[in-house]
């Protein structure tokens, strides 16, 4: 047997170093899902309470992107992209039943991103459908594809034909897979692994990150971009309805894609079931949440030095923190 030690985002910070920007507007956050360029490293998941076209067109205003999710008909998910105007259409697509028929429709709708999306991409169903996808489309569509947890995952979705990876396996805010099958990996350390790929792959860090402090975390563990649910989550333009509590609150539903009440939504019926289902604050325009998040995130960059995401990779210096660290790492007065 092998054990090995994994660390995950609280486990570490980065440490500040010299730095000679004088303004966060030096601070570039280009990076690019060939052969597109981004000026915001960040991209909505592909759930059923984050990204319809509403979702998609604010993350395109914000720089970013947007992946329209696929739980519903061929029909409606096309017209989710024909309704997106971003410069760059993404919608996702599973690797059984109808997949291949909506990845057809989606393109044709102007979709140039297609993401395989399924809870573990390192299986031989996504292999069969990458190569299929790849000998339909050639290189006319940016394949994405996940989820995996490993260096042997990555290496084997860029071999069948992924362009990039998304990459963690049970660490989403809604997600109870570690919990139901034992399996999975801290986000971070799957970042730390898949980062030494020698594929031509864009790495994106998938589920878990909770403020910008981790995303600056996953960047400089390697990844190209970060993937949110919980932090665009009770935006405005999330799909769905505002839900008016008696207390006067106003809330919005959030559930993992596996739960049994989003599998009961859009296949009426539920089978095991990795994911729960939740409400959570409204929380006004993503817009601005964005602009918080970008911020952080350039900020971040500068205390490393860094001018851009690569520069921050290659200066970052991670180190290990204790619990008490982790403590002292959060503002920690309201816990006297
Ligand atoms: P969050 O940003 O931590 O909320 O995580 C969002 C990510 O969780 C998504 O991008 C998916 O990779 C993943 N996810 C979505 N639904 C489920 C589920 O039901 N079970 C496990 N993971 C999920």
């Amino acid at each position: 047997m092998r054990m090995k030690e994994c660390l995950s985002y609280d486990d570490v910070l980065l440490a500040p170093q010299y730095s000679d920007i004088v303004s966060r507007k030096e601070v570039s956050l280009k990076s690019s899902l060939a052969p597109f360029e981004f000026e915001l490293p960040v991209i909505s998941s592909p759930m059923d309470t984050v990204t319809g076209p509403s979702m998609s067109n604010a993350m395109s205003a914000a720089g970013g992107l947007g992946i329209i999710h696929r739980y519903c008909s061929v029909d409606e998910q096309a017209k989710m992209i024909r309704d997106s105007n971003a410069e760059v259409k993404a919608a996702a697509v599973g690797v059984t039943g109808d997949y291949h028929e909506r990845a057809l429709a989606l393109v044709a709708m102007g979709a140039s991103v297609l993401c395989v999306d399924v809870a573990h991409g390192h299986h031989i169903l996504m292999k069969n459908a990458l190569e299929q996808l790849r000998e339909t489309f050639g290189n006319t569509v940016h394949l994405m594809a996940g989820n995996v947890a490993t260096l042997a995952g990555i290496n084997d979705l860029a071999d069948w034909g992924a362009n990039s990876v998304r990459c963690n396996i049970g660490g989403g805010s809604i997600c109870s897979t570690r919990v139901q099958t034992g399996h999975g990996l801290p986000g971070l350390q799957t970042l730390f692994d898949c980062s030494q790929t020698d594929r031509d792959v864009t790495i994106i860090a998938d589920g878990g990150i909770r403020t910008s402090g981790d995303a600056v975390k996953a960047l400089a563990a390697g990844a190209d971009f970060v993937m949110l649910g919980s932090m665009l989550a009770g935006t405005i333009e999330t799909p769905g309805s505002v839900i008016h509590t008696t207390d006067g609150k106003t809330k919005k539903i959030y559930r993992g894609m596996a739960s049994k009440e989003a599998q009961h939504d859009w296949r009426g019926k539920h089978s095991s079931f990795e994911g729960v289902a939740t409400t959570v604050p409204m929380a006004g325009p993503v817009e601005h949440i964005l602009g918080d998040i970008k911020n952080g995130i350039r900020s971040g960059l500068s205390y490393s030095g860094a001018r851009t995401i690569a520069e921050l990779q290659a200066k970052a210096c991670f180190v290990r923190q204790t619990n008490a660290g982790t403590t002292e790492s959060a503002p920690h007065i309201l816990l006297k």
